[in-house]
């Protein structure tokens, strides 16, 4: 049993004990969670924490306890809080609560969770954007602080961002193409690399009409450039 109450009663233990068996088998496992001192490196280190009821550290401690249905909960709950930013993989233990938290959620998705389709309903459209344009970032988003790990370019271009606001047409201040170029032979890369990767069968799993509209727009552009789609069916 596990220290907290079970928010999932109506969910079998044994069906929890499944899914963790399942991110454990993942063979990135073993080198995402080597044991946790508590010591909050990668609490600071979080975009996420700072707004949300969000903690890496308890889930680097859950998996290390095995708690299985305060992992449920999280499977369920706080993974969908993280922005997968990996400013975690400071930890000095080697953990990467971050890449815990990808494994938690793709299980989630792969077993159709109700939680899953839930939490990703809001995410259609950032879906659709960044694999209908290979991005999604907008001018707006660039923040000095938020995420150290994309590098000084966002300082220089953030430091400047009351000037951008200024110069830029504010429609555009959320669009992609002002804040990311991706060339067309990247998105084809990445269309193939989803399809691939079992990307497309996720995405249906949670979202079937999604799907389908991501599927017309990334087939049209790889038959364009000479693919055969029979083959990734
Ligand atoms: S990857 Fe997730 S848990 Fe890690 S620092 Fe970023 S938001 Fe926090
Ligand atoms: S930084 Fe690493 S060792 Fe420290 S609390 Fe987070 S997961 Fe545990």
């Amino acid at each position: 049993m596990g220290l907290f109450v079970d928010k999932y009663p109506d969910v079998a233990y044994e069906e929890k004990l499944r899914l963790w068996e399942e991110v454990k088998a993942d063979e990135r496992f073993p080198s995402y969670l080597y044991g946790c001192y508590e010591c909050g490196i990668c609490v600071a280190a979080c975009p996420s924490a700072r707004f949300y009821d969000f903690s890496p550290r308890k889930i680097a401690q859950a998996a290390a306890r095995e708690d299985i249905e305060l992992i449920y909960e999280q499977m369920n709950d706080d993974v969908w809080n993280c922005s997968q930013c990996f400013s975690c993989n400071r930890c000095p233990r080697q953990n990467s609560p971050g890449g815990l938290i990808t494994i938690l959620r793709e299980v989630a998705v792969n077993n159709g969770l109700k939680s899953a389709q839930q939490a990703l309903e809001g995410y259609s459209r950032i879906v659709y954007k960044i694999m209908g344009t290979g991005t999604q970032v907008s001018p707006d988003m660039l923040q000095p602080d938020a995420f150290p790990d994309w590098g000084p370019d966002v300082k220089r271009v953030s430091d400047e961002l009351d000037l951008w606001r200024r110069a830029l047409p504010p429609e555009t201040l959320h669009t992609t193409k002002t804040g990311w170029h991706v060339s067309e032979q990247t998105l084809i890369e990445l269309y193939l690399i989803w399809y691939n990767t079992g990307v497309m069968d996720m995405i249906a799993n949670v979202d079937e009409g999604l799907n389908l509209i991501l599927s017309d727009v990334m087939e049209e552009m790889l038959e364009e450039a000479g693919y055969d789609m029979d083959e990734y069916y």
